[in-house]
This record gives structure tokens, C-alpha cells and sequence, in this order.
């Protein structure tokens, strides 16, 4: 685990970066892959979105790393702590298991009155991070948010493609996401509306994925729990 002098940045890496760039399947935590529990604190809160785990493992067969990109400003707000943060990713390693291997999980405390950072979404400065610690080439990757600010980084990014779910915050996000849709140029990421995650099948993500980057086929093993991932 890596955090920064400030305590405003956080990241667990769970793999190394290979020789040859890889797409990347960008996910956000709270209203994605895990239920959103407004700040949530305690690893019982944790409930995975059922999906997460077939998506998360079939990515794993194609070779292409799953990573999570967070905002939790409940850090700079002063619920709760990086150690409760942590025990949650323990938590949600667990239950995920070891057929659905998270790569990376980047995260920051910032609040939206933190001073000016590319770190807190909609910045781009975690899937930028990301990018160097793996080797991601970003233009063949895709994330996948409840929230506008999760579709601008990736957009920010310059990601192939961004999807939105009406999981999480996404009910209500949905009309903002798609007025601003009608404003990103064509040649700005491509993007799909979803229901939950498990709607991803739907749209052959991985075939879109793999076809534009065919040598990502390989299987990709890595940890999964955080005792194997401590860096420091
Ligand atoms: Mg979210």
C-alpha cells in the first residue's frame, strides 16, 4: 500500500506492469461494484452488485486488468480513516475471491473544497497513475461509473469508452449523463448506457476490447488479498 505525505492519495497494487501495454477495465467502488453506503466505513457494510464478480473474473480470462478508481472524500471530511478504508478493500478482496483479481485500487480523501488536484474525480490523475504503474494503454480502455464525475475522467482519460449504470447515484445521474453526451464530440470516448453491471454482457465488452488489442489474451494471475500487496 502506497499513501502520500499529505494522506490525500492512496493506492494498493495487486500487479506488476508488464512489458506490452494491456486495455484496462476501469471500475468505480461505491455504486458500481459494491453497493453505495454514503461514506461507508465498517467491512460488514460491504455488498458486492451481483455481476461483479463474473465481470471481474471474465476480464481476468482475457487478460485485461481490473482496476478501481475512487474518490472518498469522507477521508478529508473526517468519517473515517485510511485503516477503515482498508479493512473495506480487505473485505471486498475477500468476497470478490480468488477467481476475480483486482489489479489496482487507487483511491483519494480529497473533498470537492480540497484545493485543486487531479486526483479526485472528474480529474484524471488515478487512471493517469494507473497507466504508468501498469503499463495501461488508456485509449483501448474503458470505465465504468454511477456517476457524471466517473464518465469525465474517463473522457479526461481519453478512454476508448465509458459506460454508465443506473446503480449507486446513477438513477439520478442519468438525465445530467446523457445531456452531456450530446456534447462530447464524436471523436471523444464512445459511451453505453447500462442498468447495472451485469448488463455489460450485453454490448460484447470484451470482444470489443480484445479485438482492438488481440495480444491481451493471455491469462492474467495476480493476488488477492491486501497481506500480498503491502508495499510499505
Ligand atoms: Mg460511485
Amino acid at each position: 500500500m502506497i499513501r502520500d505525505n499529505e494522506g490525500n492519495k492512496h493506492v494498493i497494487l495487486m500487479a506488476e506492469a508488464r512489458a506490452d501495454t494491456r486495455p484496462a477495465l476501469f471500475l468505480d467502488r461505491d455504486g458500481v461494484l459494491i453497493e453505495d453506503r454514503n461514506h461507508l466505513k465498517s467491512p460488514e457494510g460491504v455488498r458486492l452488485y451481483s455481476g461483479a464478480k463474473e465481470l471481474i473474473r471474465r476480464a481476468n480470462t482475457k487478460g485485461v486488468p481490473v482496476i478501481v478508481v475512487t474518490n472518498q472524500s469522507g477521508i478529508g471530511r473526517g468519517y473515517f480513516s485510511w485503516p477503515d478504508y482498508e479493512a473495506v478493500s480487505t473485505t471486498m478482496l475477500r468476497l470478490l475471491g480468488k477467481n476475480a483479481k483486482i489489479a489496482a485500487i487507487y483511491a483519494n480523501g480529497y473533498t470537492s473544497s480540497s484545493s485543486p488536484n487531479d486526483w479526485r474525480k472528474p480529474g484524471c490523475g488515478m487512471l493517469a497513475a494507473a497507466k504508468k504503474d501498469l503499463n495501461i494503454d488508456l485509449a483501448r480502455s474503458m470505465l465504468i461509473g454511477d456517476r457524471l464525475t466517473d464518465l469525465e475522467a474517463g473522457v479526461c482519460a481519453d478512454l476508448a469508452m465509458v459506460c454508465h449504470v443506473l446503480t449507486g447515484h446513477g438513477e439520478k445521474e442519468r438525465s445530467k449523463v446523457l445531456k452531456w453526451w450530446t456534447m462530447m464530440s464524436a471523436n471523444q470516448a464512445s459511451r453505453t448506457v447500462l442498468k447495472t453491471i451485469e448488463d455489460i454482457e450485453s454490448f460484447r465488452w470484451l470482444d470489443h476490447l480484445s479485438q482492438k488489442h488481440p495480444e491481451s489474451q493471455q491469462d492474467w494471475q495476480g493476488p488477492t488479498s491486501l497481506e500480498q500487496c503491502r508495499i510499505q
